[in-house]
């Protein structure tokens, strides 16, 4: 009998063992299968560029005795290197993002300041595409976290809305404080009137590698990793990002973060 106690009582505490065990190793084996995933997409989209390289490399060495297909190759082969460059710098952004230690600063910064550099940084690229880029409305609110992962997250999301947009289309930023449940917040939304999202692709684009227009987003150098970036920096900040998008109408990306307490927007009273 007291054997029979005992094994009644050892049982449960086993088979919750073995649970435990069980969703250990499924939850390893998804992680690997992610990993795995991960690496593969990697191969993939790296093979694309370098292969492009050697192949225009190839190109000039054959049309050495003609100097304007030489100087045509070249500058094809500068784009190619270029977007090598910027896929190893955002996968090393994102493989730093996802890990334990995603290595961010933590201080306060003006969500102003954050904006007025994304646009800055942005503003060649809009030119370029006689694109009417603006700063609708902004407010004095700061935020607690790493000025340049964000200035990086907000200029991810107007370099998407031009690139997605149709020449001299309009992209405008606000910053907004608003609250969540009477928590201060402060959203950043970039708005453009350009080729939008269809509703079954909203999700999915924060994905990784995830491309909607593949044609499209190769022409404009993109990698599929943007979006991705952006939503662990909004996560690692303690925020979000969503989007609203009509096919053919445009999209807007709503980037929220807690806004630092004590730092609200100037009112009319508070600042006479
Ligand atoms: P990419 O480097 O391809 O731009 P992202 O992760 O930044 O990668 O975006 C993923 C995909 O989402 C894009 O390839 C594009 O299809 C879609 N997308 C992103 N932003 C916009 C936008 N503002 N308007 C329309 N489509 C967009």
């Amino acid at each position: 009998v007291e054997g029979l106690e005992l094994a009644a009582r050892v049982s449960p505490m086993v088979d919750d063992n073995v649970l435990v065990i069980a969703d250990d190793e499924s939850a390893q084996r998804r992680v690997d299968a992610v990993r795995r995933d991960f690496v593969a997409n990697i191969s993939h989209e790296l093979k694309t560029p370098i292969g492009a390289v050697s192949v225009l490399a190839e190109a000039i060495e054959a049309a050495s005795d003609d100097p304007e297909s030489v100087q045509r190759f070249a500058t094809r082969m500068q784009v190619e290197a270029a977007r090598l460059a910027e896929l190893v710098n955002q996968i090393i952004d994102l493989s730093r993002l996802q890990s334990s230690d995603p290595m961010l600063t933590r201080e306060l910064v003006a969500v102003d300041e954050i904006v007025s550099e994304a646009i800055a940084r942005s503003q060649e690229r809009a030119n370029k595409r006689h694109v009417n880029l603006i700063l609708a409305s902004t407010a004095r609110v700061s935020v607690m976290g790493d000025r340049w992962q964000l200035v990086d997250a907000v200029s991810n999301l107007v370099q998407n809305a031009i690139n997605y947009s149709d020449e001299r289309a309009r992209v405008a930023v606000s910053v907004i404080p608003t609250t969540v449940d009477g928590v201060p917040v402060v959203e950043i939304k970039v708005s453009d009137n350009g080729i939008g999202i269809r509703p079954e692709d909203q999700e999915r684009i924060f994905e990784r590698f995830y491309r909607v227009d593949y044609g499209r987003s190769r022409q404009s150098g993109g990698t599929g990793l943007g979006l991705s970036i952006v939503r662990h920096i909004a996560v690692a900040h303690g925020g979000s990002v969503r989007v609203w998008s009509r096919p053919g109408q445009g999209s807007t990306f709503t980037l929220q973060l807690p806004a630092h307490p004590g730092d609200q927007p100037d009112t009319e009273e508070s600042s006479s």
